[in-house]
């Protein structure tokens, strides 16, 4: 099997009260798992793209061949989007801060944190049903908040609005938070500050900052 599901690098309660421990372990052992396994079974006959990474198969996902492409698109995305969120997220008052190069780049996109965050929630509001909201690193360098449905991305070439390099993630999808919050989408996306990590956020920046 070419992709396994990640531990989480804290303990499910770790999180709380922005998430609670239930929502920790239902999202990653149900959720998350679910992608994994039918991301490996849609691959199982096509062990050329078996072989690929998850940020290669969601940027060449207008390649793979049609009959998987749905399955993959929503299994990988998915695969890809947790993994990624499980990392974005630290222990309240363990995450650091924005790096000095990314605090810039936020003030000179956004004006200031606050704006950012705002505009940022705004974007995980206005997904009508599920869907993420990120925070990518453009070609150019430059930052930009965007949102996809479903499990696509901003890797997805030929899917996403916004192609580029994902640095902060926020799942929005019910499965997220209806448990804590119920319909309450506003109070976690405000809530969820507390357990960004911008410690490996920054990290990403740079990372996607040196590859241009
Ligand atoms: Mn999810």
């Amino acid at each position: 099997m070419p992709f396994t599901l990640p531990e989480l690098p804290y303990a499910e309660n770790a999180l709380e009260p922005a998430i609670d421990a239930k929502t920790m372990n239902i999202h990653r052992t149900k959720h998350h798992k679910a992608y994994v396994d039918n991301l490996n079974k849609a691959l199982e006959a096509h062990p050329d793209w078996a072989k690929k990474s998850i940020e290669q198969i969601c940027a060449e996902i207008t390649q793979v061949p049609e009959p998987i492409r749905g399955a993959v698109r929503n299994n990988g995305g998915g695969h890809y989007n947790h993994s990624m969120f499980w990392q974005i997220m630290a222990p309240k008052g363990s995450g650091g801060a924005p790096s000095a190069a990314l605090a810039a780049a936020i003030e000179k996109s956004f004006g200031s944190m606050d704006a950012f965050k705002s505009q940022f929630a705004d974007a995980g509001m206005k997904r009508f049903g599920s869907g993420w909201a990120w925070l990518v690193v453009k070609p150019d360098g430059v930052l930009a908040i965007t949102s996809t449905p479903n499990q696509d991305n901003p890797l997805m070439k030929g899917v996403a609005d916004v192609v580029a390099a994902p640095i902060l993630g926020v799942d929005v999808w019910e499965h997220a938070y209806y448990l804590h919050y119920q319909n309450r989408r506003a109070d976690y996306l405000a809530a969820w500050w507390d357990v960004v990590n911008w410690n490996e956020v920054s990290r990403r920046f740079d990372a996607a900052a040196r590859k241009g």
